[in-house]
């Protein structure tokens, strides 16, 4: 497993699993549980999740999946933007806990940008921290100069900023990725496969058949391709989560880059941060 590095020295598996939409389908369950279960024991320890993913059910989900092996995870939420004041976010956090079964989260994050100040924010963050409610904190959807103002509003410990980030969403090269490298803070790249959407993909089936992997695997692969970046993404089966796994250890060629740049080119201008 490759491995990514929080600005503390932590080192955290660069490929995750996400939990979006798990949880809430009973005839499914079964099948999230079993490749929940199976990441884990291929490495894919870091889990991520929020308090808006089925109201509170993909954590309830994550606890009876992984219970057992609690102490072996990296457990990521995320606090709703209207709970990240003062006054909200330790009674967000408190009920993730129990949703989630632990008495602490390795990682919280603001899910995007709402009317509360970032400094509040951070603040409220730092209690928890304080608190050993949380181990770290960081933030999602937040643009370059959400980032400078939230260093400026004393976020200087902010862990990483979750956005998405994939083959067809390369808009974050321009100057998001440069800055979070120069703050030696990782990104986590969420929806890898653009939801399933890159897996259909003509062009990138194209570059997957030269090289003998699949889509999926050589989207998550070209995510990994450097250093700092966390993908996680989310399987609903065993067999995509042992597929998903495989990319972990695929290296791509210059060839190949050259390849997936023609197919899937970077945007000439830099636009606004996308979100899903
Ligand atoms: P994603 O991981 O890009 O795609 C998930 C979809 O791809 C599912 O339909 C899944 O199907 C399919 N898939 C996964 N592996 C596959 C494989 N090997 N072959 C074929 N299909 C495969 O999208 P996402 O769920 O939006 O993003 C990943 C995670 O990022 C989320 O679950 C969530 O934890 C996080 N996220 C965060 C934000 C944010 O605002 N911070 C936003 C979006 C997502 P099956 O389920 O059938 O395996």
């Amino acid at each position: 497993m490759k491995f990514a590095t929080l600005p503390d020295g932590e080192k955290v598996p660069a490929l995750g699993q996400g939990t979006w939409m798990m949880g809430e389908r009973r005839d499914r369950r079964a099948a999230e549980i079993a490749a929940l279960r199976a990441g884990v024991e291929l490495g894919m320890t870091l889990i991520d999740t929020a308090e808006m993913y089925g109201d509170g059910a993909a954590e309830t989900l994550i606890a009876e999946a992984l219970g057992e092996v609690r102490d072996q995870l990296f457990l990521v939420s995320k606090a709703y933007p209207q709970n990240a004041s003062r006054k909200r976010l330790a009674a967000a956090c408190d009920a993730s806990l129990r949703r989630l079964g632990t008495d602490r989260l390795d990682l919280y994050l603001l899910h995007w940008r709402g009317s509360v100040p970032l400094g509040e924010t951070v603040e409220a963050m730092e209690a928890l921290k304080q608190a050993g409610k949380i181990r770290h904190w960081g933030v999602s959807n937040l643009d370059t100069a959400d980032m400078e103002e939230l260093v400026l509003a004393g976020g200087g410990a902010c862990a990483t900023d979750q956005i998405l980030y994939n083959l067809s969403r390369r808009g974050p090269e321009h100057d998001l990725l440069p800055w979070l490298d120069k703050h030696e803070m990782p990104v986590m790249a969420y929806s890898p496969v653009e939801q399933g959407r890159l897996v259909t993909d003509p062009a990138l089936a194209n570059v997957a058949g030269s090289i003998g992997a699949t889509s999926a695997q050589v989207a998550l692969a070209w995510a990994l391709r450097r250093d700092g970046i966390i993908a996680i993404p989310k399987a609903g089966t065993v067999a995509h989560v042992r597929e998903n796994h495989a990319a972990a250890e695929f290296v791509l060629s210059d060839d190949d880059l050259a390849a997936l740049d023609a197919a899937f080119p970077r945007p000439r201008d830099r636009r606004p941060l996308e979100m899903l």
